[in-house]
């Protein structure tokens, strides 16, 4: 079951010719969700090549660098003659402030829009495998971040096992899998637990969105394979970081290796840098063991199960 991740806009508040503003879409099994939508998103997700076919659209908060591609989006999904519904989930207390920026134009989508609003802990995304939870960050206005969570998988069948024990192969081998008890023709009764190892942990991305290192972000999932950091400054503008309630490479790194985190995303990059990410890398690596980097846009990752 592939889960891919690819960075739309990486830029910090003011994009640069090689930067878009934020956006991060993610695909699993012909499922799209998209988190933020800054300007120009739509162009990126062509140029990518992720498609359009999304379901959810999570905002983190209502900074323009954030949400300014949504309305365009949304003119081009409905040129394209878009029917299905879609849900746009955003932190309580926008979604009137919103729905006004999308539908102030004269090109109102026509296929269903829903807005969802959520606080810390909700969880606006159920999926049959999966859901997506919505917590608390810390910015200089009202946010949230976005951690998608996989169920834990069924453990590994022993087939080899499961003949020892006279299990004759076909629905019987799927029943035990599933959980079910399976009497043999003698009369022997094989339970699961006999030719079915533990669950396996499914993975799990975090995205904060903006804002200052919270605990929230390291609580939200457990051992993430992917945390996706608010990275805006290096060490050298710390200050700033604290004043504009973002965080620094290197608080990256400290809350991803406080979260037992797999893998290092830092994005957001101000445009003061001109695109220049060594120190923010060199810094994020002296506190995080794990695989840091600060992707480009258009970069593209296939997160591995953590058992393989
Ligand atoms: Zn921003
Ligand atoms: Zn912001």
């Amino acid at each position: 079951m592939p889960l891919r991740v690819t960075f739309l806009g990486t830029a910090g508040a003011i994009p640069t010719t090689e930067r878009n503003p934020s956006a991060i879409h993610v695909a699993r099994e012909g499922e799209e969700l998209l988190f933020d939508a800054g300007e120009g998103t739509q162009r990126q997700m062509m140029r990518f090549g992720t498609g359009f076919s999304l379901s959810h659209l999570f905002v983190t908060h209502l900074h323009g660098d954030h949400v300014l591609g949504i309305p365009g989006l949304l003119q081009t999904m409905d040129f394209n003659d878009r029917t299905d519904p879609l849900t746009i989930v955003t932190p309580r207390g926008t979604r009137s402030r919103l729905k006004r920026l999308v539908t102030a134009l004269e090109n109102r989508p026509s296929f269903p829009v829903e807005y969802i609003e959520v606080g810390d802990g909700d969880v606006p995304l159920r999926a049959e495998e999966y859901e997506v939870r919505a917590f608390e960050t810390d910015h200089e206005t009202t946010s949230v971040g976005y951690a998608l969570v996989e169920d834990d998988r069924k453990g590994r069948f022993d087939r080899e096992r499961a003949e020892e024990l006279g299990v004759p192969v076909g629905p019987k081998f799927s029943q035990l899998h599933e959980g079910e008890s399976v009497e043999l023709e003698d009369g022997t009764v094989i339970e699961p637990e006999q030719v079915v190892g533990e669950p396996r942990p499914g993975r799990s991305i975090v995205y904060t969105g903006d804002t200052r290192p919270t605990v929230a972000t390291i609580e939200v999932a457990d051992e993430p394979d992917l945390l996706i950091h608010d990275a805006t400054f290096a060490d050298d503008r710390a200050d700033r970081a604290a004043t504009t309630a973002h965080s620094t490479a290197r608080a990256a790194g400290e809350i991803a290796a406080r979260a037992d985190a797999k893998r290092l995303a830092l994005v957001h990059l101000s445009s003061r840098y001109a695109g220049y990410t060594d120190d923010h890398l060199g810094e994020a690596r002296e506190a995080f063991d794990g695989e840091v980097w600060m992707p480009a846009d258009g970069k593209s990752i296939e997160i591995p199960y953590p058992d393989s």
